[in-house]
Order: structure tokens, then sequence, then C-alpha cells
């Protein structure tokens, strides 16, 4: 039987655009000041679960909410079940939109609203390719369960609990539409370590706090210092450094001491490459004075071993796996201040297969510092081989549908495509596409979200039928 998916997705067109605007139109950023028990993250988060879960009744679906946590809808009989993950939640809209963001807005063929490719546009995509089937009354051997959360942009908190109250076992095979095509068929391990020091200062000068990141998956965009006593021209040798490089500085009083601030650039803990870690270049700046005891550990190890470190190279972690690539570090989080017992930096890793965080962490223990410990969050890699059926059938598909070739990708950031041992994530950005998720005037590409429809429709098709 062959079957054109191009062109039912195309007679639903209108269809699928109006239920997407029905789910643009909710803001369902997490609120946790609006949280209560029948809100586990806000109102807006629920509202777009009820919606989502009201259009899968209107067609017919069984539908079952798990207690405002999380919501599916089975299609299909058969022992076997393939769970389909998206989640209905989105990040705040922040600023510097040219529409309003929950005011869906099609434009040049782009379709602008926050949740437009994360997740709702490919979530609308995947859900008209299973409808697609269903219509068309296409012969299915296996159950399909179609899964939303409403936590997937914080902790994933909605999983924990849906996994734990949905009441049915867990699917045997998944995929989640919320990163790319080809596919995303493993994700590094991550964890974060700490580093602990002391708080005491001896020597001539001296470092009197030390702060920098926001958080253990951001690169800091800046880092500032006080600092005092032996700091022989501080103002000329802080130009002389900015000069060397692609950073700039601000130099301040505050009570007789110097507030030095670094400025570099931020980005995702993931990809540390793409930042300038603003805290490791103000630790590399001070480290040409003579700071002394904890105080100086801190800041050699920030300015030295942590500096452009990428890869844990010069802190004897670096490992690459032949399929998962090379494991990254990101020093994401700096707390420095004398008069604290505990001092930290925070180091996020993201690792392949082949290390471990203990591993990990009986290297740390060797650098000057007081303790190292492990962050109760994290997760182990995960890693799908390209030979599991799943994989070549989402693949096979991908290729036949676009003509671009398939491959497997490994990612060192995190997708619903690990929630089970045998997922991945699949689709919905095309290669080469503008990934504007997360950020200001973020948009799906119309046409790509018909394409990925029909390859949805093919897919499930292929591996339930
Ligand atoms: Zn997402």
């Amino acid at each position: 039987m062959t079957i054109d998916f191009k062109a039912e997705v195309e007679k639903r067109r209108e269809d699928l655009l109006a239920d997407l605007f029905s789910l643009l139109e909710i803001n369902s950023e997490r609120d946790d000041s609006l949280a209560d028990a029948e809100h586990p993250f806000g109102p807006g988060p629920v509202k777009a679960l009820h919606k989502f879960l009201e259009i899968a009744e209107r067609d017919g679906y069984p539908t079952k909410n798990v207690d405002n946590y999380a919501g599916h809808f089975e299609y299909g009989d058969g022992d076997e079940v393939l769970g389909i993950f998206a989640h209905m939640d989105v990040v705040p809209a922040g600023s510097g939109w040219d529409t309003d963001p929950y005011t869906p807005t099609i434009k040049d063929g782009k379709l602008y609203a926050r949740g437009s490719s994360d997740d709702k546009g490919p979530t609308v995509a995947c859900y008209y390719g299973l409808k697609i089937i269903k219509e068309l009354g296409l012969p299915i051997s296996k159950k399909v369960r179609f899964v939303v959360g409403t936590d997937e942009e914080s902790g994933w908190a909605d999983m924990d609990y849906y996994f734990e109250h949905s009441g049915v076992k867990d699917p045997d095979f998944s995929f989640s539409p919320d990163a790319e095509f080809p596919i995303i068929n493993g994700e590094k391990g991550n964890i974060t370590e700490y580093l602990h020091f002391a708080g005491e200062n001896s020597g001539s000068a001296r470092l009197h706090r030390f702060t920098g990141g926001l958080r253990e998956n951001m690169v800091p965009e800046s880092a500032t210092a006080l600092v005092s006593g032996a700091l022989p021209d501080l103002a000329d040798k802080l130009a002389a450094f900015v000069a060397e490089y692609q950073v700039t500085f601000e130099l301040a009083e505050e009570a007789g001491k110097s507030k030095v601030t670094i400025i570099g650039k931020s980005a995702h803990g993931a990809s540390p490459q793409s930042g300038i870690n603003g805290a490791t270049y103000l630790a590399r700046f001070l480290n040409q004075f003579d700071f002394a005891g904890p105080a100086k550990d801190y800041l050699a190890i920030a300015g030295d071993i942590l500096f452009e470190d990428h890869k844990g190279e010069a802190l004897g972690v670096a490992h690459a796996d032949e399929k998962m690539g090379a494991l990254s570090m990101n020093a994401g989080v700096f707390r420095f201040d004398e008069t604290a017992t505990d001092n930290t930096i925070a180091l996020n890793f993201r690792y392949p297969k082949g290390t471990s965080p203990e591993a990990i962490q009986t290297v740390l223990k060797k650098l000057p510092v007081v303790d190292v410990t492990l962050s109760e969050q994290g997760h182990t890699p995960h890693y799908v081989p390209m030979e599991d059926p799943l994989v070549a059938t989402l693949l096979d598909v991908y290729e036949r549908q676009t003509g671009l070739r398939g491959h497997e990708q490994v990612i060192g950031g995190g997708t619903f495509g690990r929630l089970l041992k045998r997922g991945v994530a699949y689709g919905a950005m095309f290669p080469g596409y503008t990934d504007t998720m997360h950020q200001a005037n973020e948009f799906a590409d119309v046409e790509d979200l018909m394409r990925a429809a029909a390859i949805y429709a093919e897919a499930i098709y292929e591996l339930v039928k």
C-alpha cells in the first residue's frame, strides 16, 4: 500500500494550524508563585494540557490526565506500545519580540509565537501524523501512547510524577518530537561536581569576594571580584588584559576596595566553547597579584586550570568515545567570600560512555581543594545504536521523504528521548534551520511543520504496522 502522506497532510493544513494556534495562544510557562495542588507548575501549563487533551477527545481518543502533571491518549491495540513524548510548557517569552508572543502570527511563511518550535509546533505536527493513520484506518498491530508533559523546561518533575502515577506499563520504545532531524539517538551524561574551598587569605593582595555565573548549565557571561591590598597598576594591567583577550571590564571603588568585573559571553553549558567564561578570565587576570592561601588556590584553579579547558584536558578528566564524542566541561557558578567557610566552583560535565562521575571526582580530589561533591540531579549517558530497528526505521523514513542522508547524532543537551532505554528524539527541526528555541521571535517555518507531519505519519505507521 502506498500512501501519499504529504497529500494527506495538505488536506489537513488548515485544521492543523487552527489546533496549533489554539495551543500557542496559551501562555504555558511555569509559574511557581501561582502553583498549588491543582496546578503543580502554575495555571499556564495546566491550561495547555487541558487544551491538548480536549483536542484528542474531540478526535475520538480515550485520554488520561495524570493530576495535571502530564496526560496521554492512546490509539490502537497490541502488546507492544510505542510512546511519543512531547511537552506543553514553554520558557518565558522574555523581551525583544516584534509580535506578541502569544498571538501566533504568520509572516513570510514563518509562524511566530512562543512554543512554535519548542515544542507545540512539533507536537501538533506529530499529532496530525497519527491522526492521518487513524482517519485512513491503516492496519496497525501495536498501541500508540501519545504523552505530553508540562515541566520539560525546568526539572522534568512532570515525568517523574507521570511514570509513578500513570497506572500503565511503560512503553516499549519511544521517540520525542522535540529536537531535530535526522535523529538524536544519544545524549551524553550530565553531572555537576562542586569544588569546595576554605575562605581565608594570606598574601599582600586580598580577595574578599568572587562571584560569577547564574546557572550550572550556562557559561558565566561575567564575574566580579572585590579585592584590596597590593594591586600595583591595577587599572593599567586591566586595560592590557582586555586588549589581549575578547573581553571587556569594569572597575569601581567599593568602601575603599577595588571592584573588578570581566565581561565575556554567555552560552549554553553543553557547548562551553561557544562562550567566553567571564569568571575564568577574571581569575586569570587576578592571578598575577600576590594572593595566597585558599584565595590563591581558588584563583589558580579557576584562572589556570579551568581557563578555556572545555574538554577537561588540563583538569585531567578528558575522555572521548568513538560513538558519543568527547566530554565537555562548563565552569558555571563561582561563589567565594572570605568570611564564608564553604566556597565553591560548580563544574558541569557532559560525558560520554567510558567515564563516570566517580572517576571524574577522584581526579578532581587531587586539586588543592577541601572536598569535591556531586550534584543529586544528573543522568548517565544514553545511547540507542543505529542497528536498533527504532533508529533504523526513523532514519529510513527521513531519507525517503527528504532525499537527505540520515545519520546518527549525539548531543550534550537533554530531551525526553532518553526517558526510555529505547528512546530517541526525532525532529522537528530540519538541517540548516535557524534555531530560535528559547529566544525572542521564536518561529517555526510553516512548510517545515507540514513536511514534519508527513514524516511523523509515515514513521509512526512504519513503527506500529
Ligand atoms: Zn522542548
